[in-house]
């Protein structure tokens, strides 16, 4: 295909989406295509979908309807998890011309010979069970910090879950790939680099292509501390279950590991965790807050709550409020229940209404603003590190500490992606801190 060919992408989901994004996108372009903005004219977009998302099917289609805006003979190309569990659906939304399963994604060039409009958009999908080999991918240039993919797919059941259907079973890169991988981002300038994957902590499974842990997720950790180069090593999102002691006592006394863990929780209530198929109950929820908590009393600890699962009452989720206002965590990721074909909670009792789970969804998100300043609060005084971002936010640049706090100074694009030593000073009206410069850069 001629390299006067523009491509644009856009991305819907989690990191894992946006890592894999990006290393097509390199794909593209190293076959002489032009990558431009979304919003710009492009002869092909190619849109990486998420099952999660709620509305993702009206997310999809205004997605679609933006890029034939912009050019309205494009060659359009849904991917992701969406497209691996609904192919035919996509592929009947009008000026869709094509839509590539699990198997197919990371190939796309090679299905772009002929870019004329199909009536009807063209599938190459697979079963899931095919999806079984590991394609390793990380995000670059998007963003200040790079997300490494370094596993994919799950083995666990959650009764709530799409992804086992759409990524299929758990593997992972090859140790030596993952490292050569970090070292790759590092050497192109990027100061922080974040661990992704569906199942991160079961890292080591199916590494060479069995149901085999060949290395762990602590072996993982302790590898990737060895690199040079690297300033900052984020994990994105890890189970309760599989975040261990050891993990948490390394990342204590590590330098490029940031104290910053996210975990997903789902429910306050052991009943509910149960009827969730979760792999473990509050009182393993409790133990690894107060192992982090012990070991780095400054960590911030992101957390994954769903409300309105079935089965919910008032006083199940009350539980569930009440026990986070307890825990000792930082904020709240909070997701509102919605029904999925093909789980085991699709046919559960105990329906919670549409009207209750707004209601309780705004109660949690209030709960976690709540947190997240008494965290901030905490940390007023300290000295800790600043990694700035890219982008001007009205005469201001915004940038995170290792233990996850937003500040913000005003705009200099000298600042843009550097490291500073920073002492908190106070919360400003937009709950984001402003801070001293322990050494103020000579271009400040
Ligand atoms: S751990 Fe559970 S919620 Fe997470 S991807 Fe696997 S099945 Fe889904």
């Amino acid at each position: 295909m001629s390299a006067q060919k523009k491509v644009a992408f856009y991305t819907l989901g989690c990191k894992l989406n946006f890592s894999e994004t990006s290393t097509i996108a390199r794909n593209f372009q190293n076959e002489g295509f032009d990558r431009v903005e979304f919003d710009e004219k492009a002869d092909i977009y190619v849109i990486n979908t998420c099952s999660v998302t709620d509305n993702a099917d009206k997310r999809f289609k205004s997605i679609v309807k933006s890029a034939l805006k912009q050019n309205e003979n494009a060659f359009l190309i849904a991917i992701g998890c969406y497209a691996q569990l609904k192919p035919e659906e996509l592929a009947a939304v009008d000026g869709v011309d094509m839509v590539l399963g699990a198997t197919e994604k990371f190939k796309v060039t090679d299905y772009i010979n002929d870019l004329s409009k199909n009536e009807m958009g063209e599938i190459h999908s697979c079963e899931i069970e095919e999806a079984d080999f590991y394609v390793g991918s990380y995000s670059i240039g998007d963003r200040t910090r790079a997300f490494l993919k370094v596993q994919d797919g799950c083995d666990y059941k959650c009764t709530y879950c799409t992804i086992p259907l759409a990524r299929g079973i758990s593997r992972s890169d090859e140790l030596e790939n993952v490292l050569k991988n970090a070292k790759e981002i590092s050497e192109k300038g990027i100061k922080e680099i974040v661990l992704t994957g569906v199942n991160i902590g079961d890292y080591g499974k199916g590494e060479f292509g069995n149901k085999k842990h060949e290395h762990t997720f602590f072996e993982l950790v302790k590898a990737l501390d060895t690199i040079e180069g690297i300033h900052r090593l984020r994990i994105s999102s890890i189970e309760p279950n599989l975040l261990t002691n050891e993990t948490i006592e390394f990342v204590a006394q590590s330098n490029s590991f940031v104290p910053h863990f996210h975990i997903p929780l789902q429910s306050g209530s052991d009943t509910l965790l149960k009827l969730m198929k979760r792999r473990y109950l509050r009182e393993t929820y409790n133990n690894r807050v107060a192992a982090i908590k012990k070991a780095m009393p400054n960590a911030c600890i992101g957390v994954d709550v769903i409300i309105g699962f079935p089965g919910e009452t008032d006083e199940l989720f009350l539980e569930t409020y009440n026990y986070l206002n307890e825990l000792d965590i930082s904020y709240l990721h909070v997701f509102t229940y919605s029904e999925r074909p093909n789980t085991e909670a699709f046919e559960m009792d105990g329906v919670v209404s549409k009207k209750v789970r707004t209601k309780r969804s705004k109660m949690l998100r209030g709960l976690s603003v709540k947190k997240r300043r008494s965290f901030y609060e905490s940390q007023l005084g300290n000295q800790l590190t600043v990694l700035f971002e890219s982008e001007n936010k009205e005469g201001f640049i915004h940038g995170f500490t290792e233990n996850y706090v937003k500040v913000k100074t005003p705009w200099n694009p000298e600042l843009v992606n550097t490291l500073h030593q920073i002492k908190l000073t106070e919360i400003d009206e937009d709950g984001i801190v402003r801070f001293d410069w322990v050494k103020v850069p000579t271009f400040v």
